[in-house]
């Protein structure tokens, strides 16, 4: 492709003391963190609606927030209250009321205790709320296209919407883009992909199907306790006598609140890249595509599903991975494996490594990787990229490899290092003390007093 000079003035917008790009799980509790803070925040979004994955992508349930044995609950602060809050409206249920191996866990057992059930027409609703209540700018159907740095730092990022073109300056940008755009844009070093050959998980089209005879899942489920996923060998049949071409080797369902109503995590699109527009509209026509087959798979073979209708698809097709930002900490699976202590602990999380196959219709949970601890931690220091400063990276686009990022990109471990980020990010805005020499003792401390738990020596005392 050649290239074009292209320059003109653009509108600089007044500046806010943080700026956070992205309002998914990290997004929102950075954002909402740091206006707790005391800092000025805006925060940005390409969709027209607040959350991310949550809402726009459809992707539920959030998978666990306690320890991987399911007795401690380790996400807490800002997760905790949103869930909550969802709760009070009839939208979601506590993760300390759900248990593994049953529907709202899609009968996976392992890492699968209380997982959090919500509906996504709530999270759109509680999050934009919680956001316009701690009196954020909200700018949403905003994308950022360029980052400007001055004396390796980011002071601002580039954005075009319908209004055209202009500069949000700021004192601190969080990247919680989940694929790291500003990062890359700021000229930060990133990875993508599997260290073997480069291969990134695949993208996955959410869809909700309704209608669903529950007992005759929950039937099927008791005849075959020992698959890992729902209508393995009927896939597996379908699949061998060429009836049909299916994307993966079971099908992973999900109860919703709504009796009859199931999520779909099926779909299946490998080899895109998530920050290639081409890959992505692939990936959308592709996994679209797949839902047909599916549904139609559905309605002739899987007993419980004959009548199902499809209710809706996600506004987006999901990525699983795309930039690894790397910061001053990668995290690693020994680090998981082990339980690696931290002194900049941000974060505990006991979700285990999932990686559906990067090249094949295999995984998660039957690719050998070993079972990571009952609880493991996040540093502070893998939120922060290793060489440009005025930057946090928080949620999917952490630093991490392929492994560890397999088990931290779900939705609790994103709040809860969105909520550290949006605490640093102000404490920088304020003092002007580069991001990158946080106290991280002190953001410990205060992380703990708004109610996080950050390891053993911290309290252990919510559990079921
Ligand atoms: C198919 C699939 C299934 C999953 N299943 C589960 C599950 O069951 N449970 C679970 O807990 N987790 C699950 N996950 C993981 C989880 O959804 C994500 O990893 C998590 O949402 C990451 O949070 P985030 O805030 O980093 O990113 P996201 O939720 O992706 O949010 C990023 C936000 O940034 C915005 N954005 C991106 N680029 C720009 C830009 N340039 N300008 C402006 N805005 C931008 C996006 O619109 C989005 O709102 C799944 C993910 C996928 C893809």
């Amino acid at each position: 492709m050649s290239t074009r000079l292209y320059q003109r003035d653009i509108d600089e917008a007044e500046a806010t003391d943080v700026l956070v790009v992205g309002s998914g799980p990290a997004g929102l509790a950075a954002a909402v963190s740091a206006a707790r803070t005391g800092a000025r925040v805006r925060v940005i979004d390409r969709f027209g609606v607040a959350g991310g994955n949550l809402t726009a992508g459809l992707v539920g349930p959030c998978m666990t927030s306690f320890s991987l044995d399911g007795r401690t609950q380790l996400v807490r602060g800002v997760f905790d209250e949103f869930v909550r809050r969802m709760e009070e409206q009839g939208g979601a249920v506590h993760p300390s009321r759900t248990k593994a191996g049953t529907q709202y866990s899609g009968f996976i057992r392992y890492g699968h205790d209380a997982v959090t059930p919500f509906e996504a027409e709530t999270a759109k609703r509680v999050a934009q709320e919680m956001l316009l209540g701690e009196g954020v700018d909200l700018l949403l159907h905003t994308w950022a296209v360029d980052a400007v740095v001055e004396d390796g730092a980011v002071r601002g990022v580039v954005i075009v919407n319908k209004s055209g073109m202009s500069y949000l300056p700021a004192g601190v940008v969080i990247d919680a883009t989940g694929d790291g755009d500003v990062a890359a844009f700021a000229g930060a070093r990133f990875e993508k992909g599997r260290e073997s050959d480069g291969l990134m998980q695949p993208m996955t089209l959410f869809f909700r199907i309704g209608s669903v005879d529950d007992e005759a899942v929950e039937e099927y489920k008791r005849q075959y306790p020992d698959e890992l996923f729902p209508f393995q060998h009927l896939v597996e049949e379908a699949q061998a006598s060429g009836r049909y071409d299916l994307p993966r080797r079971g099908v992973q369902l999900f109860k919703t609140m709504e009796p009859g109503v199931w999520r779909i995590n099926t779909t299946r699109v490998n080899g895109v890249d998530g920050t290639d527009a081409r890959d992505l509209t692939k990936a959308e026509v592709v996994s679209r595509r797949q839902v047909d087959v599916l549904m139609d798979f559905f309605h002739r073979e899987l007993p419980g599903l004959e009548h199902c209708k499809l209710i809706d698809t996600a506004a987006t097709v999901g990525v699983r991975e795309s930039r690894r930002v790397v910061g001053q900490y990668v995290l690693t699976l020994d680090d998981l494996v082990n339980g690696t202590r931290f002194p900049d602990t941000i974060a505990v999380a006991g979700y285990p490594v999932d990686i559906h196959s990067p090249s094949g219709n295999a995984g998660p949970f039957d690719d050998g990787i070993p079972r990571t601890a009952n609880e493991y931690e996040i540093p502070f220091r893998s939120l922060v990229p290793e060489s440009v400063d005025g930057l946090l990276v928080a949620g999917r686009c952490l630093s991490a490899t392929h492994e560890a990022l397999a088990a931290v990109r779900v939705m609790p471990p994103s709040f809860a290092m969105g909520e550290a980020a949006g605490i640093a990010a102000a404490w920088g805005a304020d003092r002007g003390t580069p991001v990158r020499e946080t106290d991280t003792a002190r953001l410990r401390s205060e992380l703990e007093q708004r109610g996080a738990y950050l390891g053993a020596s911290s309290d252990a005392s919510v559990g079921r």
